[in-house]
C-alpha cells in the first residue's frame, strides 16, 4: 500500500496531468473507508453516485465554450477511453456486451451528435450508429452539409443494454460523466440530443418530446438542441419533416448551408 504522502503526491501529478490537457472536471464517489486503488493504482474502485468536482479551473475565467482547445484533444480523448479502460463500473459488463462504445469522429467538431446506448450493430463494430438508424442519422449529417466525420458522434452510455432495452438511470448516471468528459475536450459550438434518454440525461429534467424540442438550451456552456432519434424517425417517417426543422436551426447557429439536392439525396 502507498503511504498517504506518495498517494497525494501521485493524486498531484495525475491531476497536474489532467489540468496540461485542459480537463478540470472530476468525478468523486463516496468512498465508506478506505480507497482501493485498480491493479494500475489509478482508479478508484467504489460505488454510489458520482459527484462533479471542479479543481480550481482556469477555464471559469475564460469565455463559455468559446475558444478549441490549445491542447491535442485526440491525445485528451485517449486519455479518457485509457480510464474507461474495460469498465465494470455498472452491470452492464456482465449483460452479454462485446465491447465498449466510446464515441467517432472529429476531436475538434463543431457539432457532436449524441444518442442513447449502442445497439447490437454498434457492439459488434464498437462505433456508434453503424446499424439502420446509423444509416439515416448519415443521411441527416450530409442534409446538413456536412460528413460524417466532420461531427462527433456519441451515446450517453457506452455499452449495449440487453435487448436494446432503454438504460437504467443508474447505468446513465454512472457512465455520461465520461461523455461530459468528452465533450469537455471537445468543446463543440453545438450539441443535438437525439431522442429523449439523450435529451433528459444531458439537461436532466424530464419533459416530453414535444416540449423538448425547438429551443435551444445551455448544456455547461455550450449550445443544446432536441430532435427525434433516427430510430424513431425509421418508425415514424412522417416526423421527420419535424427533425429537418430542428436540424435547420442547427444548422443556420453554425452558418451552414444545406447543400442543393440530387436525385439522390
Ligand atoms: N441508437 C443509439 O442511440 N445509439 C447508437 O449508437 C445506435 C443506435
Amino acid at each position: 500500500m502507498p503511504t498517504d504522502a506518495e498517494l497525494r503526491r501521485a493524486l498531484e501529478e495525475r491531476l497536474r496531468f489532467y489540468k496540461d490537457l485542459g480537463i478540470y472536471d472530476f468525478y468523486r464517489r463516496p468512498v465508506p473507508d478506505a480507497v482501493s486503488l485498480d491493479a494500475a493504482g489509478s482508479r478508484p474502485i467504489a460505488s454510489g453516485p458520482a459527484q462533479s468536482v471542479r479543481l480550481g479551473a482556469p477555464r471559469d475565467a475564460q469565455p463559455a465554450q468559446s475558444a478549441k482547445p490549445a491542447v491535442d484533444p485526440g491525445a485528451a480523448l485517449r486519455l479518457i477511453r485509457e480510464d474507461l479502460g474495460d469498465c465494470t463500473r455498472c452491470p452492464l459488463h456482465k449483460q452479454g456486451r462485446k465491447q465498449i462504445v466510446f464515441g467517432v469522429g472529429n476531436p475538434r467538431a463543431d457539432l457532436m451528435f449524441i444518442g442513447e446506448a449502442p445497439g447490437a450493430d454498434e457492439d459488434i463494430q464498437g462505433e456508434p450508429f453503424v446499424g439502420r438508424a446509423g444509416q439515416l442519422l448519415n443521411n441527416m449529417i450530409k442534409a446538413m452539409g456536412l460528413r460524417r466525420e466532420d461531427v462527433y458522434i456519441a451515446n450517453i452510455i457506452k455499452c449495449r443494454p440487453p435487448g436494446n432495452r432503454t438504460p437504467e438511470r443508474e447505468e446513465c448516471e454512472t457512465c455520461s460523466p465520461y461523455l461530459f468528459r468528452q465533450i469537455e475536450v471537445i468543446k463543440p459550438k453545438a450539441i443535438v440530443a437525439l431522442g429523449a434518454v439523450a435529451a433528459k440525461t444531458l439537461l436532466a429534467i424530464n419533459a416530453p418530446m414535444a416540449e423538448l424540442r425547438g429551443r435551444w438550451y445551455d448544456f455547461r456552456g455550450t449550445k443544446l438542441a432536441v430532435t427525434y432519434h433516427p430510430a424513431f424517425l425509421l418508425r415514424d417517417p412522417r416526423q421527420k419533416k419535424e427533425a429537418w426543422k430542428d436540424l435547420q436551426r442547427v444548422m443556420k447557429e453554425l452558418g451552414l448551408v444545406a447543400p442543393p439536392r440530387t436525385s439522390e439525396s
